[in-house]
């Protein structure tokens, strides 16, 4: 096996990284448990932020990394919350503050149009010069009421006018499927597949 390091505290995102990783052969290992401290966020697009997490994992660790970045972007507000999507509404971060606020933004607006975001990039060294990048979207709308208890974030509201439901109303392995981050990570996986 070789090792990786994902560069994210978030549990359920190992997990899952984990299962799609094993069988090309890849070892998933948190940031967290190698001592790497969480990296800083500043730029304005999903890619940058990813490369800037990915490469910050990687030279902590002298491993290979992986690090994602992902939001929804509303078009009615220029493509706002974006990268800002986890502090919408401010700190500390709250997804209810978040879409109240998303809520209270798109009051009295016909476009409702969304979609999310999710940006993978893997570097095998820090200064690698060529970094795996797979994207992913998922389009939408912003319901004007919160359905259905799965997910999390801005899911309660993300309403799939095809499936007539929210993608808080999916069960996970419905919402890998569809999703900005399976799409993403379906992408990234074809990549790994070429090169290995
Ligand atoms: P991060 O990529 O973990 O930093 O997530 C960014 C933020 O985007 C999350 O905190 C959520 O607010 C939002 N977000 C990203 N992906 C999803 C999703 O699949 N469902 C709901 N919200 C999401």
């Amino acid at each position: 096996m070789k090792d990786l390091v994902l560069a994210s505290h978030n549990a359920g995102k190992l997990r899952e990284f984990q299962t799609l990783l094993a069988p090309l052969g890849w070892r998933v290992i948190p940031q967290a448990e190698l001592g790497v401290p969480e990296a800083p966020e500043p730029h304005c697009t999903f890619v940058e932020n990813a490369l800037a997490k990915a490469r910050h994992a990687s030279e902590h660790s002298g491993l290979p990394a992986l690090a994602d970045d992902s939001g929804i972007c509303v078009h009615a507000l220029g493509g706002a919350p974006g990268v800002h999507s986890a502090r919408f509404a401010g700190e500390p971060k709250s997804d209810a503050r978040n879409n109240a606020l998303l809520l209270e933004k798109l009051a009295g607006q016909a476009d409702r149009r969304a979609h999310y975001v999710c940006v993978l990039v893997m570097v095998r060294a820090a200064d690698d010069p060529q970094p795996l990048i797979a994207e992913g979207e998922w389009h939408g709308e912003v319901a004007e009421a919160p359905r259905g208890e799965g997910g999390f974030g801005y899911d309660p509201y993300f309403l799939l006018p095809e499936l007539g439901q929210t993608a808080g109303e999916l069960d996970a392995a419905l919402k890998n499927a569809l999703s900005h981050r399976g799409a993403a990570c379906r992408r990234l996986i074809e990549r790994l597949q070429q090169i290995a």
